[in-house]
């Protein structure tokens, strides 16, 4: 283990790496500009009656007059007033590529695919809308996961196999229902804050990478991971309760889950969101199957490489536990030899991306070293 996560001095955990050069000119808006979906917030505010009216409209008005809809049964409650759309797939828990291929041929008759509905269902859009070489359109019920516009979609190949991400068509537009979002369960609107909680951190590691000489980093990407972080960070140091979900809250998240979506689309992969810490949610999902949401999974192992990146350990913590996120393995349902072998396991999970993880090469001695540092015997 570095010896840096024992230290006793840290610098702050939510300092982002200072990039050289390359502020933000005209370059980064112009890659902003040429990447960057069309979003819409909804007008209706609290009534999904009013919300299903505004949204057929919207569709039609944006040239999407015989959509194929993928939808969720909450998503096809949203699209009832579409009454033009040439087909509907419910890609419900079991959506695989498989799935996504055979409902491709049957959307092609279409001048759009729209994809209603949470993580699973847009990510099935995605590669609908890829396999019919069509436009996707993406209505989010959740705000759970930084993938609404990004152009990854992560499914399993075939029922019952592990998830694999993909290279997909991101959502040339995007509507957000504020009376859907505002009703969504808490716990998703945590995961999501999760999600984004982890940005810095894999700037921290594409920046490793990049001093390593591996990778370059795009600047644009980089500024709009940061940015996204920055619009969720004053949510760290609260309490975050039922009380604090308001639309003001829905309008941050969509804005700052965009944002992070940005990012990817902008270099076409995950990497300026996605680090050691999405390597270790990866390794429990393949483990020990999903025990809880991506994006809390995401917090919780973004202690990992906090500890690796000799930050400041107990901030974090005091982060998560502020916003009702796992911070100890118990959470998850995972001992302390669990969590052992997730960290041996996380490495192997997307090869060729350098993270402090491959740094650091723990052997088991080391992992096991490192999970009594950050949570005692756990
Ligand atoms: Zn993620």
């Amino acid at each position: 283990m570095p010896s840096s996560a024992l230290a006793g001095a840290s610098p702050s955990v939510f300092d982002i790496p200072y990039l050289p050069d390359e502020p933000l000119d005209s370059v980064y808006f112009l890659a902003c500009a040429t990447t960057q979906p069309r979003i819409t917030i909804s007008a209706a505010t609290y009534d999904e009656d009013e919300v299903a009216e505004e949204l057929a409209e919207w569709l039609r008005a944006n040239g999407a007059e015989r959509p194929f809809l993928v939808a969720s049964t909450h998503g096809r409650r949203l699209l009832r007033r579409v009454s033009t759309a040439v087909g509907v797939a419910p890609p419900g828990p079991r959506a695989t590529q498989a799935w996504a291929r055979t409902w491709s041929g049957a959307a092609r008759g279409a001048d759009a695919v729209v994809a209603a509905g949470g993580g699973r269902c847009l990510d099935a859009g995605k590669l609908v809308a890829a396999g019919a070489g069509m436009p996707l359109i993406a209505v989010p019920t959740q705000l759970s996961h930084d993938g609404v516009c990004s152009p990854i979609a992560v499914l399993p190949r075939t029922a019952g196999g592990l998830a694999e991400s993909l290279e997909a068509v991101a959502p040339s537009m995007a509507f957000f229902s504020r009376p859907t979002l505002i009703r969504s369960p808490i716990a998703s609107l945590r995961a999501g804050i999760g999600d984004l909680l982890s940005n810095p951190l894999a700037l921290h590691d594409w920046k490793l990478a990049a001093d390593a000489g591996l990778e370059q980093i795009n600047h644009p990407a980089w500024h709009l991971s940061a940015e996204s972080f920055r619009l969720i960070e004053p949510l760290l140091y609260e309490p975050l309760g039922p009380e604090s979900v308001d639309l003001g809250l829905i309008g941050l998240m969509a804005h700052a889950l965009v944002t992070s979506s940005f990012a990817m689309m902008t270099v076409g992969t995950s990497r300026p969101v996605s680090g050691a810490e999405h390597k270790i949610s990866h390794a429990i999902d393949e483990l020990y199957g999903r025990p809880a949401r991506h994006g809390a999974q995401v917090a919780f192992a973004s202690l990992v490489s906090v500890a690796l990146h000799g930050l400041d350990v107990e901030a974090f913590r005091a982060c998560l536990v502020n916003l009702g996120l796992p911070h100890h393995p118990a959470q998850l349902g995972l001992s302390h030899q669990a969590m052992v072998a997730a960290l041996l396991r996380a490495p192997s999970t997307r090869p060729g991306r350098f993270t402090v993880l491959e740094s650091a090469a723990l052997d088991e001695g080391e992992a096991d070293e490192l999970v009594r540092f950050l949570w005692g015997g756990a």
